[in-house]
């Protein structure tokens, strides 16, 4: 097998899959992804894209961002983000992209949540994160290597040479002279989450063990309306887009309780409905539901053709039935930092985009829908630093091919016990005596003679609860239990 390219990305999502499109067709690339292709969050995207509509709406898309991010945004990634997004959108459709369309041929624009007005694209309904793989995989001008996992990255003197991975049973190298990581965020840390299950924060766990710095770790997002009722270890998200449309949020009383929390009461940002919900719950122990019963039947099938899909395969009869609601982790703002074109700063030759880059554009809680846009922009400009810089001169390295154990015995039951503290100990509401808890616990873990995979793991959790317990205040998705001090 060729082990020697121009480019690999690591991910098959929009972050990876849009950084391949964005380069050019002589360059030689390679693709990698863990599982098969549509295993990635960017397949089970429900809800849209958002984009400024027109040229007067980017300051307020811009707005509505840098509120949702609760002051630790970086307004140059902002303005960046709103200002291109409309460009890569345009380009995007040029390339026979299809955004779902009135009668009239006029683009449909809906509402989410914490947006100042309907700006979100979206695509067969709510399956635009499908669409959008399907075209970019329908697009991809270069090989694809499936059931590939990274297991390290090749890095001497500060420069990256490849990967080392794990494929058809064999460990060995890829040898690059871009490496780019697409690989996404870390549901999978989480026992509830909304993810797909490739994603389990490894390249989080290679760059801590290479002293790469990842930013912001504790910001992570919880979505509110998730059914987590299922065996699936994916929960079924039921989108922001429902909410935005009018579905209500009720306990078995049929109390809208969540105004007791907010104004904005359905309509508030996700993670004061999902501090609001796992509140309510916990001091009530009543069950909360989303109510649906605001839509017609025909209107809801074909505007959520994938909700209803997979509610009524889990038999509920929606839109008539209440859903049983809970939140569960969703996206993680927090990742491997980078600047605005996706360089790793300590590491030549090594860039990273999506959800695993942190640019600090989404801040303390990302904006809905932002995310799909912000892995469509940020690819782009990763592709074109790659080729202005493609032809500089590389050393060349040799790295042995030897990687410890990947998996030992007792990590099954560890990495579920891990699952659980993170969703118990640094979760939605962190208090200082559980984070620290659940740091001992990853400590101890560590010492014990485990999988590299696992240990991976270990160490990006126990960078989200010691980022956890650096930060005092409450601050976005980062919130302190009233009256517990960090
Ligand atoms: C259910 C759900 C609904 C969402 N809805 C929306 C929405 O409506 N709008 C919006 O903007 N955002 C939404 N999001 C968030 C958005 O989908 C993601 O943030 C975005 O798709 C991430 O894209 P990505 O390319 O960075 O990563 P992903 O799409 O997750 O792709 C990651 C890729 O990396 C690969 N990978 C991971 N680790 C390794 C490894 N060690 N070796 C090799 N390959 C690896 C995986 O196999 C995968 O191919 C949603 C997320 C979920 C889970």
């Amino acid at each position: 097998m060729k082990c020697k390219y121009d480019v690999v990305i690591i991910g098959a999502g929009v972050a990876g899959l849009h950084t391949a499109l964005s380069l050019d067709d002589d360059t030689d690339v390679l693709v990698l992804a863990k599982d098969y292709a549509w295993e990635c969050n960017t397949f089970y995207a429900q809800g849209g894209v958002a984009v400024a509509v027109d040229e007067e709406d980017i300051p307020y898309h811009i707005k509505d961002t840098l509120n949702a991010g609760a002051g630790l945004c970086d307004e140059g990634a902002v303005d960046i983000l709103c200002h291109e997004g409309p460009v890569v959108i345009k380009e995007f459709i040029e390339h026979g992209f299809k955004f779902d369309k009135d009668r009239d041929g006029n683009l449909l624009y809906t509402k989410e949540a914490a947006h100042s007005r309907n700006r979100i694209l979206h695509a067969g309904g709510d399956a635009t994160g499908r669409h959008i793989h399907q075209f970019l995989m329908d697009k991809l001008k270069f090989p694809i290597l499936y059931n590939t996992q990274v297991t390290d990255l090749l890095i001497e003197n500060g420069v990256c040479y490849g990967v080392r991975v794990y494929h058809n049973n064999e460990i060995f190298n890829i040898y690059a002279k871009k490496v780019v990581i697409a690989s996404g965020g870390v549901g999978s840390l989480y026992e509830y989450h909304t993810n797909a299950r490739t994603i389990s924060a490894d390249m989080q766990g290679i760059c801590l063990m290479r002293n790469i710095e990842l930013r912001d770790m504790e910001m992570m997002q919880f979505h509110p309306t998730v059914f987590v009722q299922s065996s699936a270890v994916r929960k079924q998200l039921l989108s922001e887009s429902l909410r935005g449309e009018g579905a209500k949020v009720i306990d078995e009383d049929g109390k809208r309780f969540l105004f007791d929390y907010d104004d904005r009461g359905e309509l508030s940002p996700r993670n004061i409905v999902s501090q609001a919900i796992f509140d309510y719950q916990l001091k009530t122990n009543k069950k909360v539901f989303l109510d649906l019963s605001n839509f017609e039947e025909g209107f809801f099938m074909k505007r959520f053709p994938s909700i209803y899909f997979n509610m009524t395969n889990m038999g509920y009869n929606v839109p008539f039935d209440l859903v049983p609601i809970s939140p569960a982790f969703h996206y993680a703002m927090g990742g491997i930092k980078s600047d605005f074109f996706g360089r790793v700063p300590s590491v030549s030759s090594l860039y990273t985009v999506g959800e695993s880059a942190n640019t600090r554009v989404h801040g303390a809680n990302r904006l809905a829908s932002n995310s799909l846009l912000e892995g469509l922009v940020f690819s782009k400009r990763v592709a074109l630093d790659i080729k202005l810089t493609l032809k500089e001169k590389k050393k060349k390295v040799e790295f042995d091919e030897v990687e410890p154990s990947l998996i030992n015995k007792i990590d099954k039951n560890l990495k579920n016990e891990l699952r659980d503290l993170m969703w118990n100990c640094a979760g939605i509401k962190r208090e200082e005596k559980k984070l620290k808890k659940a740091l001992n616990r990853v400590e101890d873990m560590l010492k014990l003679s485990i999988g590299k995979l696992l240990r991976l793991r270990l160490l990006s959790s126990r960078e989200i609860i010691k980022s956890a317990l650096n930060r005092k205040e409450s601050l976005g998705a980062h919130y302190i239990e009233k009256g517990e001090k960090i």
